[in-house]
């Protein structure tokens, strides 16, 4: 398995992990675009999000409450932050490995280019 996504979640290449937990791990984005961002994957490998399937109701779930929690204990909950998902090539997504993009720290502009 080459994924480099996997290769975090299972300790194999370095990253700077902020939360792991049975189902989830968080760590910091390697190109920073805010001055909080984290990208929260799940452990299972799912290439995009048109690849998880039905059975698979929780996986949303637990990364959100990972997210909300984090956002809660670094103290921008109330200021407000984003939470970004990208799929295949018009959403922007250059690693195929289901993440959640968690951004704050400044005034995120909308649209998104
Ligand atoms: P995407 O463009 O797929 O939505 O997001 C992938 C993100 O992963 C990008 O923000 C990119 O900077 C980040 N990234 C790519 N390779 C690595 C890596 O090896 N380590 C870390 N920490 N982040 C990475
Ligand atoms: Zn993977």
């Amino acid at each position: 398995m080459s994924c480099i996504f996997c290769q975090i979640a299972q300790h194999e290449v370095s990253a700077n992990i902020v939360h792991e937990d049975d189902h989830v791990i968080v760590f910091n984005d390697l190109f920073p675009q805010a001055p909080v961002h984290m990208l929260i994957i799940p452990k299972t490998h799912y290439s995009t999000l048109n690849d998880i399937p039905p059975e698979d109701t929780t996986v949303f779930s637990l990364m959100h409450r990972v997210a909300a929690k984090l956002a809660h204990d670094r103290g921008f909950a109330d200021k407000g932050y984003r939470l970004t998902l990208n799929c295949n090539r018009d959403g922007g997504q250059s690693v195929y490995h289901v993440h959640m993009h968690l951004l704050a720290g400044r005034p995120l502009l909308w649209p998104p280019g």
